[in-house]
């Protein structure tokens, strides 16, 4: 995924060893199907995209388990990484990619994502370059949502006309 962030840095055309501010599409998921039900998932992963390139230049696993850990059993290397909610994962997962990406000389300083605003925050606390980070709503997620709330009948997200 390097030569992926060498690729968008590139694209952006910035002078050799600067760092370029680019545009990027974030979203995260977790190992269980819960959106609306339950958030409970051991395991989630958060992942950004290139707009210029639209390739994925980065992703973050996070798990709340290790199965060495549960049984007792001696290891050296623990996969568990997170001891937050599940909820949490995403903000945690996505706020990691950004911080390594001054490592390739880029700041994903356009950040496109859904309405989660513990995102946002997280990102514009967090990340070491997090004033700078300007959050643009996702189009799908907007009618997503408003679509929920049209068929629930919840008007404070859209006024129904039927
Ligand atoms: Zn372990």
């Amino acid at each position: 995924m390097k030569r992926r962030r060498q690729e968008e840095w590139e694209r952006v055309g910035v002078e050799v060893d600067s760092i370029a501010n680019i545009s990027v599409v974030g979203d995260g998921g977790w190992g269980k199907r819960s959106l609306g039900h339950s958030y409970d998932a051991n395991t989630g992963c958060s992942v950004v995209i290139g707009t210029e390139t639209q390739k994925v230049l980065d992703l973050d696993a996070r798990t709340k388990t290790c199965s060495m850990c549960s049984r007792k059993l001696e290891h050296t290397v623990c996969y568990r990484n997170h001891t937050g909610s599940s909820g949490s994962m995403e903000a945690a997962g996505l706020v990691n990619i950004f911080n390594r990406s001054i490592e390739d000389n880029l700041r994903y300083t356009t950040f496109v994502g859904d309405g989660d605003s513990s995102v946002e925050t997280a990102l514009k606390t967090e990340v070491i370059y997090g004033a700078d980070i300007e959050k643009v709503d996702c189009i799908n997620h907007k009618i997503k949502a408003a679509l929920t709330s049209y068929w629930n009948g919840d008007s404070s997200e859209t006024t129904r006309t039927t």
